[in-house]
């Protein structure tokens, strides 16, 4: 459970309280505000705040005076047609700021995207929750034999048992410590800024993140990918949902053009070329690596 019952009520007072605007508000995104939505054991990620809608996106492209254009249609179009062609100042126009709870060893993967604002929550200043991300069994993954950057499958029985109970005593054992350099009995505690640098890299941290479409959706493209690490996939995954109810067309022209598609080389767009003229073409003739062949080969497979 991410919350406590305190936390809980914060936001749900957050979201009894009513405000008008004339700026453009989008319902599904009036639905997620505040709301926390769980993500790995002890995580979340909640919209604080946005800006901007479909629109916005249209009227910045057609740098209009009030709405972009006349029919829906023509900006799904629009969009998509900036998507297609890189054109992506429209797309910072729209902003979004979450607030995020996860381990540390994600944001260290999470911080190395720049183009965001963030403000982390200080363990100089405040002490950190005992909470830990134990991976659930099904993900207790092996090394991958083929990729030294990947998983093989997951671990079983007795090994996995003990991995979970190094995991756990580990955490633990740290965050006891932890606790014991902070105070003892009347001693003066060791700063906090200091007790924390013995905690491992599966404890929470949390922080808000503030960053345009653009560059979010640059975030998403990497890390909603299948090459992501799972820990941070999970994250992705569940912004993707909010971004789709927040800008749809945007969405959907994203998933169609960035998720979905793919990229080829030239000597890729060749080969395609010469297999569309009936030639049998193979990694020899492809002047591609045994690798990027294979990539290749698994792109035309699907
Ligand atoms: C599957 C995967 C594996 C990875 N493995 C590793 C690894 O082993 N080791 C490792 O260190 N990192 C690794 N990374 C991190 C990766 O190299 C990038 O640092 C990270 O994805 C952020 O990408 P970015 O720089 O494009 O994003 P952002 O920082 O958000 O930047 C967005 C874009 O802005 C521009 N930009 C931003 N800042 C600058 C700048 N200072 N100069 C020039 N252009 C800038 C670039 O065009 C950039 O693409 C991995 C990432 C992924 C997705």
């Amino acid at each position: 459970m991410p919350l406590t019952p305190d936390q809980q009520a914060e936001i749900e007072t957050a979201r009894s309280e009513e405000r008008t605007t004339r700026r453009a508000t989008v319902p599904g995104m009036e639905a997620h505000l505040y709301n926390a939505h769980e993500v790995l054991d002890h995580g979340f990620v909640r919209v604080i705040d946005y800006m901007g809608d479909d629109n916005a996106i249209v009227q910045a492209a057609r740098v209009s005076y009030g709405r972009g254009t006349k029919a829906v249609q023509n900006d799904a179009g629009l969009i998509r047609y900036l998507m297609r062609h890189w054109h992506s100042t429209p797309f910072e126009m729209c902003e979004i700021k979450l607030h995020v709870k996860l381990p540390v060893f994600v944001a260290r993967q999470w911080i190395r995207h720049r183009t965001a604002n963030v403000n982390e929550y200080s363990a100089r200043y405040s002490i950190l929750d005992r909470e830990f991300y134990i991976p659930a069994p099904e993900n207790l993954a092996a090394q991958s034999k083929i990729n030294n950057q990947g998983r093989g499958g997951v671990l079983e029985g007795e090994e996995a048992a003990r991995v979970l109970d190094i995991l756990r005593a580990d955490s633990n054992r740290a965050y006891d410590h932890y606790q014991q350099m902070l105070e003892q009995d009347g001693q003066d505690g060791l700063a906090r800024e200091l007790a924390r640098m013995n905690l491992p890299a599966n404890i929470y941290t949390q922080w808000y993140w503030k960053v345009d479409l653009h560059n979010l959706f640059h975030f998403l493209r990497l890390r909603a990918d299948a090459h992501a690490q799972y820990e941070i996939r999970v994250y992705a995954d569940a912004i993707c949902k909010i971004v789709a109810d927040w800008v749809p067309h945007a969405y959907a022209a994203f998933e169609d053009y960035r998720l979905g598609g793919v990229q080829f080389s030239g000597k890729g767009v060749d080969c395609i070329r010469r297999m569309i003229a009936g030639e049998q073409v193979d990694q020899a003739s492809s002047g591609m690596s045994a690798g990027e062949w294979r990539e290749f080969q698994a792109v035309l497979k699907g």
